[in-house]
């Protein structure tokens, strides 16, 4: 028996149940399908999950810093599993808490695999269900947000194993704390398990093919990052190829090459975190002829694929790979299918954030991508030793660096490093989204005492007017 709905999402994460709720919200009559968890990877196994094991781990350094601001702790110390416990303890109240808003919204959650069969208006979904339970779905418009997986390069050896060598995954749930940990790839997932596990003591090295640590992020902030994690201990290793990695009972050894020489490094566990791929498999997609480069489905910004009736959101439909991506697309699609008003992503105003310590935070063009982009360009840099409220905090080391189209005084970019500075991106986001320009920023009234202080004066010093330094 088949069941009709204006709208099938397939994938329950940031994509996947926003575009859902957003669709049920216009009055659509709409089924979700999603094979593991509610809230996808982001809620699950990613974004909040890590963030849960990052604030155990401030606490921890905190409690190791207590002197320095006059108190006292004793014999800190941390069970690993207990923090573990509590991170797999907040993904679970949200990914719940997102069942509670589809329920609340009326959008029919199948806790299936769906596959994608020809269709007339649009494919027609097969939902399987663990028992082997099918349903046909069939709906006038179907969103897929399947989202991606970790990368593995299995012909170097970059394979996860589950035990020795892992992803996000096994990182999220350690089977054991490594007292040496290699972690390959400095983009946001290496860096933050990175700071995690070296916050708790590990040894800790990172290496990264490029000539820079977080290499999309502006020089500038990448190579401060790179200066405080090494000030905090770690071994960073850029220009670094990891070539094989082999295996014993209890550890492994990677051979790096840098500059053409070869080096082994012998570490207890290996974090993966050389990029993601889109889910495309087993879907049905090739006999459908969806158009996919690489493992990404190809659209045009909005959604829309080359099949009719089928849209494509989130990771699975390519960068930026970020959760507010994903959302955002989820509501621009819908939007559009219900023939609302609706915009394509700009992908300069998508802003990037990594956790790590410090934090970095980042939207439109760094200094590098202006220039070669053409433009005469003012830059402002403001330190956070100069703030008052970062003083206060015991957080002195920071940068806010802002770069400005020095003819027309447009915000082009925002560059952030320090404490907070993934609550504070925002303020320059809304500047950007409102094409504010110089003028009207050095206008504004930040609060004092305020860590956002430092982005008034950052964009002050870009015309040579910054008071605090
Ligand atoms: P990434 O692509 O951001 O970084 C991977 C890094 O690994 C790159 O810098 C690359 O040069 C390096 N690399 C690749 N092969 C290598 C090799 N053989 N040896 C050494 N280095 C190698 O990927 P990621 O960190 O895995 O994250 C995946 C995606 O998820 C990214 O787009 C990221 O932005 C997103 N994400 C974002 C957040 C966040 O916003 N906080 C958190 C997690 C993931």
């Amino acid at each position: 028996m088949a069941e009709n709905f204006d709208l099938v999402v397939i994938g329950g994460g940031p994509g996947g149940y926003v575009a859902a709720i957003r669709a049920a919200q216009l009055g659509m009559k709409t089924a979700l399908v999603e094979r593991e968890h509610l809230g996808g990877i982001c809620l699950n196994w990613g974004c909040i999950p890590t963030k849960a094991l990052l604030a155990s781990a401030d606490i921890y350094e905190k409690m190791n810093h207590a002197a320095a601001f006059g108190l006292s702790v004793q014999g800190a110390s941390f069970d690993l599993g207990k923090i573990v416990e509590r991170s797999r303890g907040v993904s679970k109240q949200l990914s719940t808490g997102v069942g509670f808003l589809l329920k609340k919204n009326k959008v029919t959650v199948f806790d299936a695999t769906a596959k994608l069969v020809k269709g007339i208006d649009a494919p027609k979904v097969i939902a399987i269900a663990k028992d082997g339970k099918q349903t046909e779905i069939i709906a006038k418009n179907v969103i897929l947000a399947t989202g991606a997986r970790a990368r593995t390069i299995p012909q170097a050896g970059l394979e996860p194993d589950g035990n020795l060598i892992w992803t996000y995954k096994e990182a999220l749930v350690p089977n054991t704390m490594p007292k040496r940990l290699l972690v390959i790839g400095s983009g946001a997932i290496g860096i933050e398990f990175a700071s995690f596990f070296k916050a708790l003591g590990a040894e800790v090295t990172v290496v990264e093919a490029l000539d820079r640590v977080m290499p999309v992020e502006d020089k500038e902030i990448s190579d401060f990052a790179a200066k405080q994690f090494k000030k905090r201990g770690m071994n960073i290793l850029t220009s670094a190829n990891v070539k094989g990695l082999k295996k014993t009972a209890n550890e492994v050894t990677a051979t790096i090459e840098i500059g053409g020489k070869a080096q082994e490094i012998t570490a207890d566990r290996v974090i993966l975190a050389v990029g993601i791929v889109g889910n495309v498999e087993n879907l049905g997609l090739e006999e459908l002829g969806v158009k996919i480069d690489r493992t990404h489905i190809v659209t045009d910004g909005m959604g829309t694929t080359n099949v009719k009736g089928l849209h494509a959101i989130g990771d699975v439909a390519g960068a930026p790979w970020l959760a507010h991506k994903a959302s955002h697309e989820g509501i621009s699609c819908v939007e559009k299918i219900a023939g609302k008003h609706a915009h394509p992503i700009d992908p300069r105003k998508v802003p990037g954030c990594t956790y790590a310590t410090p934090q970095v935070a980042s939207v439109g063009l760094t200094e590098a991508k202006a220039k070669e982009l053409g433009y005469e360009i003012r830059v402002g840099r403001f330190p956070f030793v100069g703030n008052g409220k970062a003083i206060a905090l015991g957080e002195p080391e920071g940068l806010v660096k802002t770069v400005f189209d020095a003819k027309t005084g447009e915000l082009l970019g925002a560059h952030m490093v320090g404490a907070e500075v993934t609550e504070m991106i925002q303020g320059y986001v809304v500047a950007m989204g409102l094409e504010t320009t110089e003028v009207q920023l050095m206008d504004t009234i930040f609060p004092h005492p305020t860590l956002s202080e430092m982005m008034h004066e950052s964009v002050l010093d870009a015309y040579g007017r910054a008071v605090h330094i």
